[in-house]
């Protein structure tokens, strides 16, 4: 052939093994709005993302190469290692939106460096900002139950009329 195919976007897996604990967001990766690390144990990571693979569709090429090749990567972690694993750009692209989503319902935990101490539940509030059209935006925020930021961020919600 004389022309070209394009090239596939190539995704490779961590050369690491995953180990019993997954960092899934927080300040460690700059993610904007936290102020503190948010971790899960690998395997109620692994029940997280079962459901939700056969829930997801769309996302770039390789994320979709990833989401499925995370699934098999993190089932083979190690249980009995005890250090934390960090994940990889596409791998906390996939997680990163859900992780508050994960403490809010009790699957994963945040280290508060105030109290030095882990928590899985925390105080959500959330203030209206502003109204236009349809869209309204608010401010979101958890704490520990020592009144320590865990996570701020603003958000939009665009009604559907
Ligand atoms: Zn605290």
């Amino acid at each position: 052939m004389w022309f070209s195919k394009k090239p596939n976007p190539k995704y490779l897996l961590p050369t690491k093994r995953c180990t019993s604990t997954v960092l899934i967001a927080g300040e460690k990766y700059n993610n904007k709005g936290f102020y503190a690390d948010v971790y899960i144990k690998t395997s109620l990571l692994v029940e997280w993302l079962e459901d939700y693979l056969s829930s997801v569709s769309g996302g770039s090429e390789i994320v979709k190469i990833c989401r499925n090749q995370m699934l098999i990567w993190l089932k083979e972690a190690d249980e009995l290692d005890k250090s934390v694993t960090v994940l990889d750009s596409v791998q906390q692209e996939i997680i990163r939106p859900h992780a508050m989503d994960l403490v809010s319902k009790g699957r994963a935990y945040v280290y508060c460096k105030e109290c030095s101490e882990s928590y899985t539940s925390l105080v959500s509030t959330s203030d209206n900002l502003s109204k236009s059209g349809d869209e309204r935006f608010f401010s979101l925020s958890y704490k520990c139950p020592n009144e320590h930021f865990i996570y701020q961020n603003e958000h939009m919600i665009r009604y559907i009329k």
